[in-house]
């Protein structure tokens, strides 16, 4: 039994969802091979060798998978697995953007049922995972050869990166075509640049939802707050389809997962949809002038208030005391 992970990178910094990912591979046992599969990006094998519990690393390094386009991706991982039948029994990605959107084509690929967002591994073939939005969970087992997974890295702790290397081996392209036509490739990709922590891995979130009535609003109200804890910004969904931020913001079923040590939600209900990308956060704060809003059922702390009075005295408060969570 080993499990093949597949590392997610920009080429240049393995991504933290990688190492929540192994933590789930562990469960599983046996060896654990992350596949690097990327441009220009041998340095990356030393960072994904240091990852605790990675047993080897696998360097594919081609033009073809530079912007992680699904297709080569997808090609490689299943050429590799099937290459190696004997050898590998699970196939494990982040439950991330890039993990749901090349998973699936693996599984098509070596013709097995994908199982996803897996947030408890009770055996080598049995997992658990939520449905309905997060209000049940279901218990899966699978007796395909091959287990092809996504895990929801807010469910595992992320790996420490400080073990004695693990062996690098640079693995032959096997069987892609890198100048086949593809049905689908990437014309162009725009990055958010941003100062503030990266919304899955924050470790304070301050989040807004229509209540704050307008993007000005949003940005006057909640940037002072999420500066002062050194936090990320989320959104419910109707504050992204107001078009008071950008989707990338947007938390629940639909948008990001996140579970930080403290969500601060301000001007939102806490429909079952938004709370499904949030109930995992260690402390949750809601501000809400309503006192019936849902999002008061999940609160540890709950403000009655009107926003516009309750968050900027709150950051100035906390201006005061020099308060602040520390965002290391
Ligand atoms: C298939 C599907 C998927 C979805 N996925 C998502 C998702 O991923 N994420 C998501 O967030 N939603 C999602 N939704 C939408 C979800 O159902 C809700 O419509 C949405 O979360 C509501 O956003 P909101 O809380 O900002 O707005 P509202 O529900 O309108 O709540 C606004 C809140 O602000 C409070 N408020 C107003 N003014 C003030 C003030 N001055 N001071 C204090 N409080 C104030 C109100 O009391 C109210 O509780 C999805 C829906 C569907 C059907």
């Amino acid at each position: 039994m080993s499990c093949l992970i597949l590392a997610e990178h920009d080429n240049s910094l393995i991504g933290p969802a990688t190492a929540h990912v192994v933590t789930a591979a562990t469960r599983i046992g046996g060896d654990i091979h992350l596949l690097v599969a990327g441009s220009g990006c041998a340095n990356l094998a030393g960072q994904a060798a240091r990852i605790e519990g990675v047993t080897k690393v696998l360097l594919a390094d081609s033009a073809q998978y530079a912007d992680q386009s699904p297709e080569p991706v997808a090609e490689l991982v299943a050429e590799l697995v099937a290459a190696q039948m004997a050898r590998y029994s699970h196939c494990l990605a982040a439950a991330t953007t890039t993990g749901k959107n090349i998973m699936p084509r693996v599984a098509a690929l070596l013709d097995v049922a994908q199982i996803s967002d897996l947030v408890q591994i009770e055996s080598e073939d049995t997992f658990v995972r939520p449905i309905y939005a997060g209000n049940a969970l279901t218990t899966v087992r699978s007796s395909d050869a091959i287990k092809v997974l996504t895990v929801r890295m807010t469910a595992f702790a992320a790996a420490g990166e400080s073990q004695a290397p693990a062996p690098i081996e640079s693995i032959a392209i096997l069987g892609t075509d890198a100048g086949a036509e593809r049905k689908s490739k990437v014309i162009s990709r725009q990055l958010t640049q941003s100062e503030r922590p990266e919304l899955g891995a924050a470790k304070v979130v301050v989040s807004g939802g229509r209540g704050l009535a307008s993007a000005e609003n949003f940005h006057q109200i909640l940037e002072p707050l999420a500066d002062r804890l050194g936090g990320a910004i989320g959104a419910s969904r109707t504050a992204v389809d107001a078009g008071f931020v950008a989707n990338d913001l947007q938390i629940g079923q639909t948008g990001k997962i996140v579970a930080p040590r403290l969500y601060i939600a301000v001007g939102l209900s806490g429909a079952i949809q938004h709370v499904a990308g949030m109930k995992d956060s260690q402390v949750i704060v809601a501000i809400n002038k309503d006192q019936e809003a849902p999002i008061f059922q999940v609160a540890d702390y709950g403000l009655v208030a009107d926003l516009f009075d309750a968050v900027p005295a709150l950051t100035e408060a906390l201006g005061r005391t020099g308060s602040g969570v520390d965002s290391s």
